[in-house]
């Protein structure tokens, strides 16, 4: 079929990748997010002055062509200084980050396709008119030539059921949950007043990040990441609870009592996919015209999840010409 009005589902940086893709070659896109923003797991959070990253710390592409299309979106490169948990100075990654907070990346993008926020959508199927999408009340949101799919795998898998295979491949991915604790600071602490990024071995802690360290942030917010392990045996305790085991953690390594001005303790469910980089880099059915991107996909990271959303692109774009 040729395929004029295209619907994905997910603003994270896969739905939005896609999207520019789309749009650039004449496709209009309608991009459905359950969230009030635009970024998934690249969200920002607002604060009284400003805003601080409560998912990805910093992207680390691993080719140029990555790396160009980040620098073209406006993120910055930054290097932190590194330490481990007994502040012994170490090495830290380099990196990119959204400017001036993670979530810039897709909100740029944002602009090119047709956005509706605070919907989330429940059923995908096809039928003689098109592909129908209901939203999670079971209400019409419309028709459309095709339909992508760009969630994490588990949020993916119910969307996916008009595709068995589709909906089993996402099925069979594990995803990690992952703690975090934002806090602002009155004061840097002085153990830390020479260090951006604190990661090694903890039982607790995964990595410790000064968000205001990034370029084009001001304050004194921290970012507090437990562990995959700890997430998970910690999964379904309160986030008052996280935030005093967090909390105390840091104020350990910092050897004084931390008093936070604002702290804020975010569960993501679906943090980390345990991937690889697979053979199939997106999945995609052209009878159908529903297909799937994101990071679950493809390693697991931000880049995978830009590379799935660049493999279904050019699936679907080689599939519309061959009907022109
Ligand atoms: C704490 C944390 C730290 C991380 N650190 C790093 C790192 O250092 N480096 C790195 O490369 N990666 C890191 N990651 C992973 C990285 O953030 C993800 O791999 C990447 O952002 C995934 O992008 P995506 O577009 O595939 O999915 P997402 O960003 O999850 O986007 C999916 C979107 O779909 C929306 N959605 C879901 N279900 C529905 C529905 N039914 N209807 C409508 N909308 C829906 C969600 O709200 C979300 O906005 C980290 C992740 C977390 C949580």
């Amino acid at each position: 079929m040729n395929i004029k009005q295209i619907a994905i589902i997910g603003s994270g940086i896969a739905g939005m990748r896609l999207g520019e893709l789309l749009t650039g070659a004449g496709i209009a896109v309608t991009v459905f997010e359950k969230s009030r923003g635009t970024g998934g797991r690249l969200a920002s959070t607002r604060l009284a002055e400003g805003s601080a990253d409560l998912g990805t710390a910093m992207i680390e592409p691993g080719c140029a062509e990555f790396e160009a299309w980040l620098k073209a979106q406006g993120a910055r490169e930054w290097s932190p200084a590194g330490a481990d948990f007994n502040l012994e100075a170490g090495s830290a990654p380099q990196g990119w980050v959204g400017f001036p907070r993670s979530s810039s990346l897709t909100r740029t993008l944002a602009e090119s396709v047709e956005l509706t926020t605070d919907t989330r959508v429940g059923v995908v199927w096809p039928d003689r008119d098109g592909v129908l999408l209901r939203d999670s009340e079971g209400e019409p949101l419309g028709y459309y030539d095709a339909v992508v799919v760009a969630t994490p795998a588990p949020q993916a898998a119910p969307l996916l059921d008009a595709v068995q295979r589709f909906r089993v491949r996402a099925d069979e991915v594990e995803v990690h949950p992952v703690w975090s604790l934002l806090i602002s600071l009155p004061d840097r602490p002085a153990r830390l007043a020479a260090v951006d990024w604190l990661q090694g071995e903890h039982p607790l802690l995964q990595r410790v990040v000064r968000d205001s360290s990034k370029p084009g942030r001001d304050g004194e917010n921290w970012v507090i990441q437990a562990s995959q392990e700890w997430s998970r045996a910690h999964r379904d305790e309160s986030p008052d609870q996280v935030a005093d085991k967090l909390l105390g953690a840091l104020s350990e390594v910092c050897g004084e009592p931390l008093h936070p001005s604002f702290l804020r303790a975010h569960r993501w469910a679906y943090a980390r996919a345990a991937v690889g980089l697979g053979k199939e880099l997106s999945l995609w059915d052209e009878h159908l015209c529903i297909g799937a991107c994101g990071d679950w996909l493809c390693g697991g990271d931000v880049e995978g999840a830009w590379r799935s959303a660049n493999d279904l692109a050019a699936r679907i774009l080689a599939c519309d010409s061959k009907v022109a």
